[in-house]
């Protein structure tokens, strides 16, 4: 079992405008920049693959 499964959300840092905001890390639609509208995660059938910088892993 991976570290990070048990994670259920990230502290994210969107790359194009800093802003950072807290993401489901098993959302089922795609996830945007509440900001700029950046895609930060697409979901992947389970996980999200984030396209983020992930900050830190929250419970
Ligand atoms: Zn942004």
């Amino acid at each position: 079992m991976k570290k990070n499964d048990k994670n259920k959300f990230a502290q994210v840092k969107c790359e194009k405008c800093k802003n950072e905001q807290v993401i489901f890390t098993k959302a089922t639609t795609v996830v945007k920049c509440l900001v700029c509208n950046e895609v930060l995660a697409e979901p992947t059938g389970g996980k999200v693959m984030l396209k983020a910088k992930v900050l830190e892993y929250l419970g």
